[in-house]
Order: C-alpha cells, then structure tokens, then sequence
C-alpha cells in the first residue's frame, strides 16, 4: 500500500478538480478545469477523462498504475452501483451509469461518492475530524451539502441519498427550493439566501451601503459583498448575516438534537464570513437543543478548503481499496 496512488476527482458544476493522491492525502498533481455542465453528460465526462489525462502526465503516471478512480459528484448518486440519479447543478444528469463509463473508457476501479460525504471522510482521515467516529460535516456555500458519519463510516441510507441535510424543512411557508420545496434549510442559511435577502431589501429602498461595491448594480450583490460591507459596518449587512445565522443555528440544533454528534465540522466558502456568522449560530443551536446534547458537542472549521472534495474522494477510494484487501482498520 505504500506507493498507493488513485486518481481524485471533484466534480462540480462549475469546475473539475482532479488529482493524483498517494495515502498520506498529499497531491502529487491537480488540474483544474472548467465544467461544460450546459453541454450535457457526454460533454462533461469527456472533460472529466482531459483532464484525467492532464494530471497523470503531470504526475508522469500511467493509468494502469493506479489502484483505483474515485469521483465526488454533487446531487444523487448510489456509491454501490456508480448510478448518478440527479443532479440540480449538472443539467440532463439522469440514471448516468458513471462508474461503468469511467471504468471502460480508462481500465482501472472507479468508485462514485456523493461530494460532501467525500468531504467528510476527507475531513475524517486528513482534516479537522480525524479521531471523530460519529460526527456531521457540513458545507455551507450556495447550498448546504452534509456528510453523516456514524460509528466511523458515511451513513448514506439504502439507495445511498441520505445526508441532504440542507433540505430538511426549517419554514414551511418559506421560499421556494431548487429540489421543489419549501423552507429548506439552504434556502434560508446559504449564501443565495443571503444574495437573495440582501437584494430583496435593497430593491425595497432599505438604507445600505452594499451597492457601493459594486458600482450600483443590484445583480452583483452577492454573499461576498454583503460581508465586504458587513465588516465596513454597514447595519443592513450586518442584519442580513445575523439572520442566515439565525437559521444556520436552528438546523444546528435539530442536527445536534437527532444524532447527538460529538463534533460538527463546517466548511464551504459562506463559512469564511467566520466568527460572525457562526458564533451567533451555536448561541441559537444552544438555545434550541437538548443541553446534554449541545454540551457534549465540539464545532470546527473545515481544514481542508478547496480540496475537501478531491481528497476527500481520494480517502474513500483508499478506504475501499483497503477494504478490499481486508486490511481497513
Ligand atoms: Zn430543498
């Protein structure tokens, strides 16, 4: 195992990030590239496959030298047959049998995991959760992905879509979700729920200083402005991330209150706006949780940043590489 190396793959709407990872978690080359979602399946697994190509030559590898592929891909996906059902940011993703694909067109192993549980065993082997058995990853960015870990291992449920934690529903009456329902938790603890607010009061004349930013026009507001202008001082700012915090707490709480976690790990680009949005949140996760639970649980941040995705997919690969050998510990 000690000159182990797979190929990572992070697929996302927007971008590709694949990698070749030996067993210490450590990149011994990435590419990066633009993900032509709108083109469809076959336009961005092609995509996938250059840049495979790409990173191997850069690795100076060839295919067969590797244990395994492993791809973390957003949306629904069922890790014992590599069948992506659906996927909200990858357009005319339905059923594509993506292991099967992969596996015939580049001859080695390829295994399929949902992007955030990749992240959270990412965290777990290399990052901020390692040591934790039962524990909740959470990426809070456009949306809020979930990983589960329980007794050590992804609790992905019977067809492998378990983990969607960012649509339990936090208001019913709330708004409108892109998985069709209402209220859920991402549609008001994400940074769109934060673009979308901050426009809304900004259209409704609310007294700001955000649209200084940029050069007046509402379309580019976005999470990253508000807090720009939150740390200016600006009240609406300030007001608008005390609110996402307000529900980022109450989800907290519900999740604290079901799996009683000993740790919480948190990451994802809206996590960056730090103390401002998460400190407020544990107040309100503390005020809404069982006290024994809230208690026995610890909050990080993420370590692992950007590359949560591939490297999180290179551990689980490593994981059933190894299980496989029957020498997982
Ligand atoms: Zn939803």
């Amino acid at each position: 195992m000690a000159n182990s190396l797979v190929l990572a793959v992070d697929l996302g709407g927007s971008k590709i990030l694949t990698a070749v990872v030996n067993v210490k978690g450590e990149m011994l080359s990435r590419d990066h590239s633009i993900t032509p979602a709108a083109k469809g399946p076959e336009a961005v697994i092609q995509a996938i496959l250059e840049s495979a190509e790409r990173v191997l030559n850069q690795a100076g590898i060839a295919a067969t030298e590797l244990e395994a592929i492993c791809i973390g891909a957003p949306g629904l996906s069922n890790p014992e047959t590599g069948v992506v059902f659906a996927s909200p940011h990858l357009p005319g993703w339905e059923n594509v049998p993506l292991k099967h694909i992969i596996e015939d067109k580049m001859g080695v192993k390829t295994l399929i995991i949902n992007d955030a549980n990749a992240a959270a065993l990412g965290e777990m082997y290399f990052g901020a959760a390692k040591g934790a058995r039962d524990f909740i990853y959470i990426t809070i960015s456009t949306g809020i992905g979930g990983g589960i870990v329980i007794d050590g291992e992804i609790y992905a449920g019977p067809l492998g879509t378990a983990g969607e934690i960012g649509h339990m529903t936090i208001d019913t009456n709330g708004p409108k979700c892109n998985c069709g329902n209402n209220g859920c938790w991402e549609t008001l603890a994400s940074g769109t729920a934060l673009t979308r607010e901050a426009r809304q009061r900004i259209a409704a004349g609310a007294k700001t200083s955000i649209l200084e930013y940029t050069n007046g026009d509402i379309n580019k507001v976005n999470a990253e402005i508000v807090h720009k202008a939150a740390r200016q001082g600006d009240a609406l700012a300030k007001e608008l991330i005390a609110q996402v915090s307000y529900y980022f707490g109450v989800g907290l709480a519900n999740l604290i209150n079901i799996f009683n976690p000993e740790l919480i790990v948190i990451g994802g680009g809206l996590s960056n706006i730090g103390d401002r949005l998460l400190e407020p949140a544990y107040k309100v996760a503390e005020e809404r949780a069982y006290k024994v639970a809230f208690e026995s649980v610890r909050f990080a941040r993420a370590e692992l940043g950007r590359n949560s995705g591939v490297i999180g997919a290179a551990a689980y690969a490593f994981r059933e590489i190894g299980k496989a050998k029957g020498n997982v510990k």
